[in-house]
C-alpha cells in the first residue's frame, strides 16, 4: 500500500505537512453558501480552484454542485480581479438569476489583495445587482486555517444579512455547523418535536441530499431563505453548535443586533445531545416530549447492552475540531479510549479541550491541532488501536495496519449514506454506535477461535 513506508520513529516537523487532515478554505465557504436557498457560490480566483472546490463537494455529497468563477488568467493575476468580478456579477444575474451570489476569495485573489467589499459596492453603484438580489462575501485565503475556517467565515457573512425590524419573531437561530444535510434535517425534526420555532442557517438539507426527480433544478428547494436570514436579527437567541464552525456568526449577531447567543458542542453522542435538548427546552419553556425521552432511552439501552464490546477499546480519530470534541466525549462516556486525535485545523484550544475531556481516562492522549495523517499513522504504529474513525483517507492506514475503521466526517468519497442518515441527536447516536459495533464485532468474528465464535451476542 501507499503508506507502507511510514516510519515508526517520529521526527519533529514544523515546515512540512504530509497527508493533510484538512482541505482548503473555499470548500467550506462553498458548502456553507449552498445552504442558502437560491444561492450561487462564486469563487474569486482561477478556474482551477473553482473546479477543485466543486469536485470535492460533488464527490462527497454525490450531487452536482454549481458554482461560478471569476476565471482569472494572467492579466487578472497581475492587475487584480475587479474587472472579472464585475463582469461575472453582471453575467450571473443575467443568465442564472440567483437570489444571492456568495463570493469567496482564493489564495490568488488574496495574494493580489483584491478588496471584495469595495468591488461589491462598485457593483451595486453600477447597477449590476438587480432589486431584491444580494451579494455576500467572505475572505477565505487557503494558506491560513482550513475548510472549517472558510465555512465559519461564510456563515458569519450570512449573519451580516440580518435586518432587524425591532419586532421579535419568537424564533431561535440555530447554526448547525458543518454537518451533513441529513443532520440538518434531524435538527429540524428535534426542534419541531420540542416545539421551538427556529431559523436554521445554513441549511443544506433539500439541496445536497435531494431525490432523483428527473428534473434538473439549478437552485433546489432547500436552503435558508433570504427572508429568514434577514429575520435572524429579530430572533430571541442563537444556539451556535460548535466553537469552530458557528460561534463567530452567533457572536456577530449578538454584537450587531443584541441577539444573545450560547455556544454549545455539536450534538453528537449522548451528553452533547443532552445539553442541546436542554438548551432548547429552556428557550422554549416546555417539557421534553416523551418521544425524545424514548429515543434517549434507546441509545442508553444500546450502550448498556453492548458495553462489554466497547469497554477499553483504543481509538484513533481524525477530523474537524467541533466533530472531534463531541465524538471524544461520546467515546469516553462509553469507556472507550480515544488515544490518538488529530485535526488539520489550527487552534491550541482544541488540544486543551480534548485533554480535559480525556482526563478521566487516566492516561495521556496524543492530540494535535494543525497535525496531519502521517503523524496519526506514526502514533498508531507506536501504539496500535482497535478502531479508527475518520474520513475516507483513513482507509490507507486502516488497510496497512489491519484496523477496523468507521468512515465519519469530511470527505467521504468511497461510500454512500452519510448525506441521508444523520449522526446527530439520539437517533444519530444510535447510528454511530451501530457503525462502531458493526466493525468491532466483524473483527471479533474474523479473529475469534471456533470455540469463541458466537451466534448470539
Ligand atoms: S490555490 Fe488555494 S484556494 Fe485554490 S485550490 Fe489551492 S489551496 Fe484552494
Amino acid at each position: 500500500m501507499l503508506l507502507r513506508h511510514t516510519p515508526t520513529e517520529i521526527t519533529e516537523r514544523t515546515a512540512l505537512t504530509i497527508n493533510p487532515a484538512k482541505t482548503c478554505q473555499p470548500i467550506g465557504a462553498m458548502y456553507a453558501a449552498l445552504g442558502i436557498h437560491g444561492c450561487l457560490p462564486h469563487s474569486h480566483g482561477s478556474q482551477g480552484c473553482c473546479a477543485y472546490h466543486r469536485s470535492a463537494l460533488t464527490r462527497h455529497y454525490k450531487e452536482p454542485v454549481s458554482a461560478s468563477t471569476s476565471s482569472f488568467t494572467e492579466g487578472a493575476s497581475v492587475f487584480g480581479g475587479q474587472a472579472n468580478m464585475l463582469q461575472a456579477i453582471n453575467n450571473i444575474f443575467t443568465v442564472y438569476n440567483p437570489e444571492v451570489i456568495a463570493i469567496h476569495t482564493t489564495c490568488l485573489s488574496e495574494t493580489i489583495g483584491d478588496d471584495l467589499p469595495q468591488i461589491k459596492k462598485k457593483a451595486v453603484a453600477e447597477g449590476k445587482v438587480p432589486e431584491g438580489r444580494y451579494l455576500i462575501s467572505a475572505s477565505t485565503p487557503s494558506y491560513a486555517g482550513s475548510h472549517v475556517t472558510g465555512f465559519s467565515n461564510m456563515v458569519k457573512a450570512m449573519a451580516g444579512m440580518a435586518e432587524p425590524t425591532g419586532k421579535k419573531n419568537g424564533k431561535v437561530n440555530i447554526i448547525p455547523g458543518w454537518v451533513e444535510p441529513a443532520d440538518m434535517e434531524e435538527i429540524k425534526r428535534i426542534t419541531g418535536m420540542i416545539g421551538v420555532k427556529t431559523i436554521l442557517f445554513p441549511d443544506t438539507s433539500g439541496v445536497l441530499n435531494g431525490p432523483l426527480s428527473g428534473e434538473y433544478k439549478m437552485f433546489p428547494d432547500g436552503g435558508t431563505t433570504v427572508a429568514e436570514l434577514k429575520s435572524t436579527g429579530d430572533s430571541k437567541g442563537t444556539l451556535a453548535l460548535g466553537e469552530w464552525c458557528s460561534a463567530d456568526a452567533a457572536r456577530e449577531l449578538d454584537k450587531q443586533h443584541k441577539v444573545p447567543c450560547s455556544v454549545l458542542d455539536m450534538p453528537f453522542g449522548l451528553m452533547a445531545t443532552d445539553r442541546f435538548i436542554d438548551a432548547l427546552r429552556t428557550i422554549a419553556g416546555v417539557s421534553i416530549p416523551d418521544v425524545i425521552v424514548n429515543e434517549r432511552g434507546q441509545l442508553v439501552d444500546m450502550i448498556s447492552d453492548m458495553h462489554q464490546y466497547l469497554y477499553g477499546k483504543k481509538v484513533a480519530l481524525v477530523g474537524d475540531p467541533d466533530q472531534l470534541i463531541a465524538m471524544t466525549e461520546f467515546l469516553v462516556s462509553m469507556d472507550m479510549k480515544p488515544i490518538h486525535i488529530v485535526t488539520g485545523t489550527p487552534g491550541k484550544k482544541f488540544e486543551k479541550r480534548i485533554k480535559e475531556l480525556t482526563k478521566e481516562m487516566g492516561r495521556e492522549v496524543n492530540v494535535k491541532a494543525k497535525g496531519d495523517m502521517f503523524l496519526l499513522h506514526q502514533w498508531i504504529k507506536n501504539e496500535p488501536v482497535d478502531l479508527i474513525i475518520g474520513n475516507t483517507y483513513c482507509k490507507y492506514i486502516a488497510r496497512d495496519e489491519d484496523i477496523p475503521y468507521v468512515r465519519w466526517g469530511f470527505p467521504i468519497l468511497d461510500r454512500q449514506g452519510h448525506q441521508y442518515f444523520p449522526t446527530v441527536g439520539y437517533k444519530g447516536g444510535l447510528r454511530l454506535l451501530e457503525k462502531i459495533l458493526g466493525v468491532l464485532l466483524d473483527r471479533k468474528d474474523r479473529d475469534d477461535s471456533e470455540s469463541k465464535f458466537e451466534l448470539v451476542l
